[in-house]
């Protein structure tokens, strides 16, 4: 590739994930985004994830609904001049350290909001961790073919609760029975909403400008006064959009539509285009990372195990920060020290996996991994680096993890920590007692560790409760206050799987009080690999 084409195909790259509460609609909107980009011919062909499909602890059963979830997890299509990296963060009972995680390979998000709702409080927690690194959001308010919440209010309770300033983009005409499309803020447009065209990409009618007579079509002269009034409320009332703020991560755009219906799924695809970053830099400990750097880099934040249950192989999911890969290419593997040679990674254009003959800065590719790759894992053309911003996250569901057959205690600790480094699952050792406490973020992914004791290391595990809500790793400057503080919270202190101090909290109380009593100790709900 030539270097002013290696620049351009970076320009193109729009990578993001989407951020949302459970029901909000974020499969069907994945499945109208790959509509758009072409990726499929008609919604309804992404396989779907009933209810039922969830919190299985079948290991095969799990294994085939991975292999559903795999082909989703990365989706590369075009959209108008831009290449599309749309990463999947696992939502339901699926939820897991994971879906964190791929946040910190984006470069953007989609909030998904369902307008009967409003804010929930996974959407609480994912813009949270959005936070750790400054990622611009854009914001699309579901479900209107139903009776939503006043838009108004939508929009107060989104800047109050997410503390970020709403910029409206489009704004709804009625919603539910009354629907009748949105006013492009911007544009000074109608698009009429048609129902029961939602597994198409319909050919819309737009109408220019609020005092175009054909809009006596859709609404009597009382309702035209009134939306007149509204929109002047509204364009009155909120905030211009702002494309700095909005790279700060301070202001998000706000579409309205149904994901359903396919109806302003396009409008957000265009705000993408338009607005959000291209592939942007990232921090090492050595130096800052640009994507136009020819050179290759990138980062692991993701493994998935046994995609395909034929291989048993295990998926390391890189983002590319800079330079390009390709097929063949050697890369040097920092934390081993050790230069490779890549010749299978996949890539997945079009929801498929594929060879990928060439992937740039932006891109996420597949490396297979034979436990030699980690969460965190940093790998170059040659070059010392180690990306940072790839945490661990602190879990808030424990289990005492106990073996059926005592003598196996090395084989068990063995694979915890394993499975630990590999981003399965979190372990926790207390300083006091022997027991072995397993730490998720999401439920499934304690079944997925007794599935993989038992089918990678042979051994027999059950889980029992145990008395701990929430965790946090500490920290001091000073080692004599951390000395002090170790003696006397003994009994709530472990190690993790490697081997860093954290505060074991029986309840979120207990954390407050001890935060408060040790000023000079620091609690972070995060750590860096
Ligand atoms: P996810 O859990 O966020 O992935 O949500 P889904 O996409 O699975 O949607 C949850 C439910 O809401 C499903 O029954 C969808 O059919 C429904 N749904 C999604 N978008 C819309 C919409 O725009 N209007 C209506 N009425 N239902 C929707």
């Amino acid at each position: 590739m030539s270097a002013s084409s290696f620049l351009q195909e970076v320009a193109k790259r729009r990578t993001f994930a989407i951020i949302s509460h459970p029901d909000a609609g974020k499969t069907t909107i994945t499945e109208k985004v790959l509509l758009h980009g072409h990726a499929i011919q008609s919604a309804g062909t992404v396989k779907g994830r009933g209810s039922n499909q969830h919190a299985k602890s079948d290991w095969m059963e799990m294994e085939k609904e991975r292999g559903i979830s795999v082909t989703t997890s990365v989706m590369q299509f075009p959209y108008h001049d831009c290449l599309i990296n749309l990463l999947d963060t696992p939502g339901h009972e699926d939820f897991s350290e994971d879906t964190y995680r791929t946040l910190t390979a984006v470069d953007s998000c989609l909030m998904v909001i369902d307008g009967g709702k409003g804010v929930e409080d996974r959407t609480r927690k994912l813009m949270e961790v959005t936070r750790l690194r400054t990622t611009p959001i854009i914001t699309f308010i579901n479900k209107l073919d139903r009776d939503i919440r006043d838009p108004m209010e939508l929009l107060d309770e989104v800047e109050d609760e997410l503390n970020i300033m709403c910029a409206p983009i489009t704004w709804p005409i009625g919603s539910g029975k009354w629907f009748k499309g949105v006013y492009h803020l911007k544009n000074d447009e109608i698009t009429l909403y048609q129902p029961g065209l939602g597994h198409t990409i319909q050919e819309v009618r737009t109408i220019k400008g609020l005092d175009n007579p054909e809009l006596a079509e859709i609404l009597d002269e009382k309702e035209l006064a009134d939306l007149r009034d509204e929109l002047e409320l509204v364009m009155g009332a909120s905030n211009e959009f702002d494309q700095e703020l909005f790279l700060a991560g301070e202001l998000t755009p706000v579409y309205f539509g149904t994901a359903l219906g396919n109806f302003g799924v396009d409008h957000v695809l265009d705000g993408f285009s338009q607005w959000a970053p291209a592939p942007q830099p990232r921090t090492t400990h050595e130096r800052e990372v640009v994507a136009s750097d020819e050179k290759f880099s990138g980062f692991v934040f993701k493994i998935q195990a046994n995609m395909d249950p034929r291989h048993r192989d295990r998926i390391a999911f890189m983002r590319i920060v800079s330079g390009t890969y390709s097929q063949g290419m050697k890369m040097k593997h920092v934390r081993i020290g050790k230069t490779i040679s890549i010749s299978d990674a996949v890539t997945f254009m079009a929801g498929d996996r594929e060879r990928a003959e060439e992937a740039v800065a932006g891109d996420i590719i597949g490396l297979h991994n034979h436990g030699t790759i980690q969460i965190g894992d940093t790998f170059t053309q040659g070059e010392d680096l180690k990306f940072s911003g790839i945490p661990n996250f602190a879990p808030e569901l424990f289990r005492r993890i106990r073996l059926r057959d005592p003598l196996k205690q090395k084989q068990l600790l063995k694979g915890l920590v394993q499975l630990s480094e590999e981003g399965a699952v979190q372990l926790f050792r207390p300083l006091e007692n022997n027991d072995l406490i397993v730490g998720a973020v999401g439920v499934l992914q304690f079944d997925v560790v007794v599935a993989r004791l038992k089918s990678e290391y042979n051994v027999d595990a059950i889980y029992e409760s145990v008395n701990v809500s929430t965790a946090r790793w500490v920290y001091s400057e000073d080692a004599k206050k951390l000395d002090d503080f170790q003696r006397k919270v003994s009994l709530n202190l472990a190690l993790d799987g490697g081997d860093n101090l954290t505060y074991i909290a029986p309840t979120m109380v207990n954390l407050n009080l001890t935060q408060e009593r040790y000023p000079d100790i620091e609690f972070s709900k995060t750590r860096e690999h």
